[in-house]
């Protein structure tokens, strides 16, 4: 049985201070023996502060982003290694906003997996289609064609451990959450495309997580689904109280 995995992406958010109180505040809400994983993703130049914050606890974390390139002349960017370093275990690949705004592709991403993945980083690999996506019926195949991209190059031991986030883009942000049938459907899809890209026994494996307007009061419902797996959440991470409630919902 897949362990669950909640995860908070805080995007682009908070300070230096406010990342180490808010990161202790999990800490603190999630005790020595949390019955599900917990991940904090905080920018990267927060890392640290919130790898103090939650040294020698379950509490994990991880960046938002990449580079798939060993030490060189990357401007601005930042390898698997640095993230190892500093403390990361996991990373977010391909989350929508990326996408959208910074033009990354299922070629990129997939550079970025095989990166993360030779770095002994856990990806967390998100997917999704678009309001317009949504209501042109193209949900299932805007959902596979990035998964196969994504994924171009996995072989079966490696994909056993990854992490997928389904976060449908008409979500994020928007207070619209998904419906548990809505997201369970397309996750049992995705299941199913991992079995066929993957073995049966790995996909069952592979978390998937959903994301798009997590919070406390929905959590539970959605994550009572057979195939969601966890929640990659934004906003609601950004506080102790709602990241705790989702986190107890798990
Ligand atoms: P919200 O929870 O703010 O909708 O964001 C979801 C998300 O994009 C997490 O990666």
């Amino acid at each position: 049985s897949r362990r669950t995995i909640i995860a908070g992406n805080w995007k682009m958010n908070l300070r230096g201070q406010s990342s180490s109180e808010l990161a202790k505040g999990i800490v603190a809400a999630v005790g020595e023996n949390p019955s599900v994983d917990v991940v904090l993703c905080p920018p990267n130049v927060y890392l640290g502060a919130v790898a103090e914050a939650t040294a020698g606890t379950p509490v994990s974390i991880g960046a938002q982003n990449v580079y798939a390139a060993d030490d060189g002349a990357f401007t601005g960017e930042v390898n698997p290694s640095m993230l190892t370093d500093v403390g990361c275990r996991y990373v977010i690949l391909g989350h929508s906003e990326r996408r959208a705004i910074m033009g990354e592709t299922d070629a990129q991403i997939s550079e970025k997996l095989h990166a993360a993945l030779a770095g002994n980083l856990v990806p967390i690999v998100c997917v999704g289609e678009t309001l317009e996506d949504r209501e042109a019926g193209n949900t299932e195949k805007v959902v596979e064609t990035q998964l196969r991209g994504s994924l171009a190059g996995l072989d079966e031991v490696r994909a056993a451990g990854i992490v997928v986030a389904y976060e449908p883009v008409w979500a994020i942000g928007t207070g619209k959450t998904a419906s548990p049938e809505q997201a369970e459907e397309v996750h049992a899809f995705i299941r199913k495309l991992l079995g066929e890209l993957f073995t049966d026994d790995v996909a069952g494996q592979i978390r998937i997580q959903y994301g798009g307007s997590v919070k406390p009061g929905n959590a539970k419902e959605l994550l009572g689904q057979p195939n969601i797996d966890g929640a990659l959440v934004g906003g609601a991470s950004l506080k102790t109280d709602d990241f705790a409630g989702i986190i107890a919902a798990g």
